[in-house]
């Protein structure tokens, strides 16, 4: 059903469409595509020609933005305001970018307090997020230009490792091009609902998505199971692509024709021309066997054997990373049933055949491998829209969230691997009398102490009505949505006092950084476990000293002078073990303290309770 909407600048009638879309924001290409008369499309340029958008951007003078091929076409002339790869920029920080700078064209600078990175286009400057929305607002364009209608809602994908920033910065780049976005999909998820796998309710399968790209490899492994999509593991290589193939072919040409690199480097026309044959006899020597072109008067040419041999090493990498990736989820190659080839370098046909005879069966290769991420994304936007009833398609959080106890201890409410959406709460209280704000700090990340986990932010809950010590019951709720991004809840349930935040991280953690994080609590877990012992041994014993102190004060008339002071010589040791470093020293001087005050403690009761039966007219 169609809603009308009024434009009311023009005063014109402008339909609204129910119609939700799917958009593949890709590092190079990005594409939106819809379901029409039960079948996913992908939207086409007006000349009826591609389907794929270059995720390119480029300034004019006047600092009006152009995006796609014509932005692409500045590339060369104009690389200081052409911005591209945006996607690698996305919720990161300037170290997290800093290493892989020379990459970019264009000048990325760090000023700004919340640590994300931005773009400086001569006195301006964008952030990642306000260039992706250009790249979504064209793409909106795109189909309400075919559709004749005015689209409000879309899903986009992200890689199946984009942590909690990168898509919270994709979901706010939606929203800035005027977009609702329903749900962030992982790309390999979109993928395999392309080709009809986990669409149907009890089905069970693992499988592999290969995803190379124009400058990105993505392995993914995922385990699908009554429309649960779990990844079991990504790996992969950030820098590794089409465009490596492009540039072996450029080697190999400059070297057998002894070109001068200095020729390269001073006549930007010539090596761009030279790039583009590189790119062309690539994509000719997927169907053809030879190739020449002539270039400003040179003859190059390539047969499919040498470009073989040339490319052969680049895909190797890619296969030392799908072992890596099969080993982490904990599988054998012969488990995967089946694998997805995804980007537009699949198409090479050495990569099919290496790949295939890695995992020892024929690749799934129908679908065109540029449109298959916004394929999916198109019918997972129809299965939200409501058209597929019984199907629920669900992604999975890749590290752990949690918040940060007394003494720095990691206590994880969300474990890695869990589906989202998520719910999950705990109880907690405070530590000192009337204490009336608690500090909450979220983290996410596998270790015990939250000093080597990553940060996601921190509130405080105020108005904490004063009480003793330990009364108040506050609870943490943690409610992670199906994009995998989180709200956190603190409420004080006596009082009813309330706070509920959106996490937003400071800054993007990195797929080597979140492996190597995960790779870091398994080879710490002995050490790490043997500081969450001493460290709660020191919180327990930081409670007692408070309660032994109190008790001394409030039952003073009861008790003698020497168990006054025993129990102060008691408590005074148990303090000195606490600033030292042995647990179990802690615990013994803890056991003692206890064992001398308990016969105390009983008394005291008996006295309390006679003075109030005392006290009490039967
Ligand atoms: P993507 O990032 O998925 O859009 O992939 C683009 C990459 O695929 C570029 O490196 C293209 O040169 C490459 N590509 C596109 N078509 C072909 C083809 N027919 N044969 C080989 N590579 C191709």
């Amino acid at each position: 059903m169609a809603k009308i909407g009024i434009n009311l600048k023009e005063g014109s009638v402008v339909k609204e469409s129910d119609i939700i879309v799917g958009i593949d924001l890709g590092t190079t290409n990005s594409l939106v595509a819809y379901i029409k008369d039960g079948e996913a499309i992908a939207v086409k340029d007006t000349n009826g020609k591609n389907t794929l958008v270059p995720s390119i951007v480029h300034f004019d003078a006047q600092k009006k933005h152009l995006v796609g091929e014509e932005a692409r076409e500045k590339l060369v002339a104009d690389p200081q305001n052409t911005i591209y790869s945006v996607k690698r920029l996305m919720g990161k920080s300037y170290n997290d970018v800093q290493n892989v700078e020379h990459y970019f064209g264009y000048e990325i600078i760090d000023e700004d307090e919340d640590k994300l990175v931005k773009v400086r286009v001569e006195d301006k400057f964008y952030t990642p997020i306000e260039l992706s929305s250009y790249i979504l607002d064209y793409l909106k364009k795109r189909i309400e230009g075919v559709l004749k209608a005015n689209i409000r809602k879309a899903v986009i994908t992200v890689p199946a490792y984009f942590n909690d920033a990168q898509r919270q910065a994709t979901r706010d780049a939606g929203k800035l091009a005027g977009l609702d976005v329903l749900r962030i999909v992982n790309e390999p998820t979109a993928a395999s609902l392309a080709y009809g796998i986990g669409l149907s309710e009890d089905e069970s399968k693992t499988i592999a998505v290969y995803d190379l790209g124009g400058g990105t490899f993505d392995i993914s492994i995922l385990q699908i199971d009554n429309g649960i999509f779990e990844v079991l593991s990504t790996n992969g290589d950030t820098f590794l692509g089409g465009d490596d193939f492009d540039r072996a072919i450029m080697d190999h040409w400059i070297k057998i024709h002894e070109i001068d690199p200095k020729r390269l480097q001073q006549e930007k026309d010539f090596s761009q021309k030279l790039r583009l044959a590189a790119e062309l006899s690539k994509k000719k020597l997927s169907s053809d066997v030879n190739f020449s072109i002539n270039i400003d008067g040179l003859e190059l040419s390539l047969n499919k054997s040498t470009f073989e041999e040339l490319i052969r090493p680049l895909i190797t990498r890619t296969i030392t990373a799908c072992k890596s990736a099969i080993r982490d989820a904990e599988l054998e190659v012969d488990e995967i049933d089946n694998i997805i080839m995804v980007g537009g370098s699949t198409r090479v046909p050495l990569v099919k055949e290496l790949v295939a005879e890695f995992f020892g069966k024929a690749v799934d290769d129908k679908l065109n491998p540029d449109e298959v991420v916004a394929l999916g994304a198109a019918i997972q936007a129809d299965v939200l829209a409501g058209n597929n009833k019984n199907l629920l398609l669900i992604d999975i959080t890749p590290l752990s969230l949690g918040i940060e106890t007394v003494g720095g201890l990691m206590d994880s409410i969300i474990p890695r691997n869990s589906k989202v959406p998520h719910r999950a709460g705990r109880q907690y209280t405070t530590s000192i009398d009337g204490q009336s704000n608690m500090k909450i700090a979220v983290y996410q990340g596998e270790r015990d102490l939250v000093e080597h986990n990553r940060k996601l932010g921190e509130f405080i809950l105020k108005g904490i009505p004063p009480m003793p010590m330990g009364l108040p019951k506050i609870e943490i709720q943690f409610i992670l949505d199906a994009d995998g991004i989180l709200k956190v809840k603190a409420k004080e349930l006596r009082s009813g006092v309330e706070q509920t935040v959106e996490m937003r991280s400071q800054y993007g953690l990195s797929e080597e950084e979140m492996g190597q994080m995960l790779l870091d609590s398994i080879m710490n877990a002995q050490s790490d476990m043997a500081t969450r012992a001493l460290l709660e041994a020191r919180n327990e014993a930081n409670n007692i000293v408070r309660s032994a102190e109190k008790f001394i004060q409030q039952n003073e008339a009861i008790l003698s002078e020497s168990e006054i002071e025993t129990t102060k010589n008691l408590t005074n040791a148990l303090k000195e073990t606490v600033k030292g470093e042995d647990k179990d020293l802690i615990n013994k001087a803890m056991a003692d303290l206890n064992e001398f005050t308990s016969p105390l403690a009983h008394r005291a009761m008996d006295v309390n309770i006679k003075e109030a039966m005392a006290g009490k007219k039967v």
